[in-house]
Formats: structure tokens, sequence, C-alpha cells
């Protein structure tokens, strides 16, 4: 599979092969499913579905079940919702910004309702156009970032809300659902309780992937996760059960041999004590390999790890492969960055960063390999 699409990336004229595997993310949604088995599992698709590509996404998860679809802008709904049969609903997490009401409205795409003026603009868009608009309401329990504060949540009337919208369901975002032993996630949790207990008989969506695997507390009637499908951890430090959705592989341009004292990349920031054999290879922090990766991460061949040497640059990385047998890598071969050996989780460990930056920064300069059912 791999030398099938190395060669086309190749023949392209491109640095990097990266394999996301369909079948992996179809076999996510189902581990979801199957530890919430009374909760509907929609997907959070936002950016790119977390850089993989919305469109292939969303596809293999509608196939799978799937009828619940989040995204972030109203742009991004407005581009996915051609590409999803009408039983799929497309959800608009950062809500209604001044402007947008005719389009969602028109491809009925449903905000989420974050602030009062979203609620005004929204029901009066309804009026306008003689009809009950679907809505999500947002409640802010605690991480001040988006959705109705606890002031405003009392102020509002539930019956007036059921009247003028149509309300599919209440929702919540848990900030430190990545650390389930945190405090502030029970008080998220007891805040909104007592909003769903207040609307009465309206469901609820509550747990991102952290919030997914925390037990039936958390699980609403709709989950929502985004990394854990991508096969992040969805609980740092604690064992993966997600299956390993993406692989990256870049191709080596050049090696070389340096004595020792040779200053390595840009700024000279490493210093070959002894000999060293090094390889260049064909990506860098353009292609989403971040520059914290400078001098810290590495790169896998066989199970041998090949130090980043010197600073990320644009476009290439130079490692250390004076481990390697002296002809074990020549140009055009592929050296390993997400795989077997290093997962998402590590490669953002390693430039201190998070496998949701790491995914949603690849970019388009890879040739592309999606995997379906095997
Ligand atoms: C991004 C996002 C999610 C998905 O979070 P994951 O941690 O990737 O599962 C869910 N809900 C909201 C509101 C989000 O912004």
């Amino acid at each position: 599979m791999l030398a099938n699409a190395k060669s086309c990336a190749l023949a392209l004229g491109m640095g990097g092969v990266l394999t996301i595997d369909l079948a992996a993310i179809a076999a996510n949604y189902r581990r979801i499913q199957a530890q919430a088995p009374t909760a509907k599992v929609a997907a959070v698709v936002k950016a790119d579905a977390y850089g993989l590509g919305v469109e292939p996404v969303s596809h293999i998860l509608y196939d799978v079940g799937c009828r619940l679809f989040f995204v972030a802008h109203a742009s991004e709904a407005l581009a996915l919702r051609p590409h999803l049969p009408p039983a799929a609903d497309i959800f608009v997490l950062n809500g209604l910004l001044p402007g947008a009401e005719a389009a969602c409205a028109d491809a009925d795409i449903i905000p989420v309702l974050n602030a009062p003026d979203q609620i005004e603009r929204w029901a009066a868009e309804g009026v306008a156009r003689g009809r009950k608009l679907p809505a999500v309401l947002q409640f802010d329990t605690g991480m001040s970032r988006l959705g109705l504060s606890p002031a405003e949540a009392g102020g509002l009337d539930p019956d007036d809300l059921k009247a003028r919208f149509d309300v599919r369901f209440l929702m919540s975002h848990l900030a430190c659902a990545d650390e389930p032993a945190n405090p502030a996630n029970d008080r998220q949790r007891d805040i909104m309780h007592d909003i769903a207990v207040r609307f009465g008989n309206i469901p609820v969506s509550f747990a991102n992937s952290g919030g997914a695997f925390m037990g039936p507390a958390y699980q609403t009637s709709i989950i929502r996760p985004g990394i854990a499908l991508y096969g992040g951890a969805p609980h740092v430090g604690l064992a993966n059960p997600m299956a390993p959705v993406v692989r990256l592989d870049v191709a080596v341009i050049q090696t070389r041999s340096v004595p020792a004292g040779t200053q390595i990349g840009y700024g000279g920031t490493f210093t070959a004590t002894q000999e060293m054999r090094l390889a260049t290879i064909a990506a860098g922090y353009a292609d989403g390999l971040p520059r914290g990766l400078s001098n810290r991460g590495a790169a896998w061949l066989d199970g041998v790890r090949l130090p980043i040497v010197g600073r990320v640059s644009m476009d290439s990385i130079i490692i250390d492969i004076s481990a390697l047998p002296a002809d074990a890598l020549a140009p055009g071969d592929l050296v390993e960055l997400i795989g077997p050996h290093q997962s998402i989780d590590a490669i953002a460990a390693d430039a201190g960063t998070i496998s949701y930056e790491i995914l949603t920064a690849l970019g388009r300069r890879y040739y592309r390999d999606y995997l379906r059912a095997s």
C-alpha cells in the first residue's frame, strides 16, 4: 500500500505520504458508540475534520450511522452541506455571526445559539420566513468561551424559546475533559444538569472525546467526539483505546557525512560532537512539523529512532542517521514521522503541543492516501 503511494507521491513531486485510515475512523466511531450505547454519537468535523479531509471523513461517518455533524464556522457548514444527504444535520459551534442568518436558513444549517443577540437574530429570521427554525442552545457552565452565561440562562423562559424555535438540544462543553479526575468536570456537569431540569424534556449534548470516556454520568443523549475519532487519546497520559488513523512518511532528499565540529541547520544550534551521518527530509514547519521539534523530536526507520538535529526549517528537516547501516537510506526512501513507532500524541509531546494542533496543521503538500475498508 505504502509502496504504491510512495511512487505516486514521488511522481507528483511531493515529499511525503499522509495515509488516512477511514476504516479506523469507522472503528473508532463504533468503539465510542459501544461504550455509550444509549447515546447518539455525533461527529465533530471542524477544521477539515481535524485536517484529515472533511468530505471523505464525513462520508465514512455517515455510512456507519452518524447523522449529527458539528463544524466551527458557518462557512464550513455551507461547504459541507452539499456533500451530505438531507438526513444529516450540520451544526455550527461558533454560532451565528451577524449577517450569516439568511445563508444558514437557506442551506438548512443549524446554529448553536451562544448569546442573546444570536437568539434574537435567528428568531427574527424565522419570523421573516414564517416558520420555526431549528436551533441548539449552548450554556457556559465554566469555560467562559461560548454560550449563555448563568445570568442570561436564568433570564430565559423555556416555554417562550420552545415557541420561537425548534430546539433540537441543549449543550455545553467541558474545559478539562482530558483530565478525568479534575473536579471542574463534576462542577460543570452539575450546572448543566440543573439547566436541563429547568428546560425539561429536551436532549442534552455535553461530552466531547474526553467526556465520552468518563462514564454514564457524562454520557447524555448526544456525545460530540472529535479527536478520539481521529485516533487521539481522549485522556492525556492514560492508555489510548482508539485505533490510530494517521500515518506520515517523509522522503529523504539527500544524505551526507559531517566531521565533528560541524554546525547543523539555521542558527547553528547543533554542533556535531563526532563524525555523523545526516539525512535531509522533505517536510518542515510549513508541512505541520512544528519548529518546537528542533533538536527534540525524531523520525523513525524500522524501529530505530533518528533524532532531529538543528532547527526545523520551513520545508525540510535534518535527522541523524548514524545509528543505521551505511546504505540504509537513499534519496526517495521514506522515514516515519507518525505511525506505529510515534503516535500523534507522542510527536505532539515532543513539540510541546497537543495532537489536535499536529493534525490540523498537516497541510496540503503531502500525497494523501485514503484507506477504505480492508
Ligand atoms: C472541538 C469541540 C469538540 C470536540 O472535542 P474533542 O476534544 O476533539 O473531542 C466538541 N465540542 C465543542 C464545543 C468543540 O469545540
